[in-house]
């Protein structure tokens, strides 16, 4: 989808912008976070492969460039990303924010799930977010922390991911 570039009419040419998603967990699914497919007896429910962490990581950096969100730009009803590989979703949005002359600076962020242990995958996703991203891995810092026990999360009914990241006007690198 063509959009006009906005970052003429704004001040900034800094910009951050904030991801969450959560989704499901069910039997017969895989699961991937971060583009890495864990070993669980479970995977996460949706209409993609239902990556929670990429999810989160389009989101924020859709919204630090003001255009949306994942699901403007890959709506759930599209057949085209029906068990999407959510990297490809990534791709395009780091080819919009090109398109509009924005940089990723870096990205931080936390998945929340209760098990599987997220710890040893963390640097296998850092690997896969960055090459599709095109950033440096040092770029991109992957936390993961369980729900204590508490709400759906915590039940192990779902994983969640929160993201925040940093964007630059391509026009400050000089
Ligand atoms: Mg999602």
């Amino acid at each position: 989808m063509a959009v006009e570039s906005n970052i003429s009419n704004q001040t900034s040419q800094l910009r951050v912008g904030l991801g969450n998603d959560i989704h499901r967990l069910v039997e017969g699914r895989k699961l991937i976070l971060g583009g890495v497919e864990i070993p669980f007896e479970k995977g996460l429910l949706g209409h993609s492969d239902a990556d929670s962490l990429t999810h989160a990581i389009c989101d924020a950096l859709l919204g630090a460039a003001s255009l949306g969100d994942i699901g403007t730009h890959f709506s759930d009803r599209d057949p085209r990303w029906k068990g999407a590989d959510s990297l490809i979703l990534l791709r395009h949005v780091c080819e919009l924010l090109h398109d509009q002359g924005w940089s990723v600076v870096n990205i931080d962020a936390t998945i929340m799930a209760e098990r599987p242990k997220m710890m040893p995958h963390l640097p296998a996703m850092k690997l896969k977010l960055s090459a599709t991203i095109g950033i440096d891995p040092l770029a991109i810092s992957l936390k993961a922390k369980t729900n204590e026990g508490l709400d759906a999360v915590g039940r192990g009914e779902a994983i969640a991911a929160q993201a925040i990241a940093l964007l630059m006007c391509d026009s400050l690198r000089g």
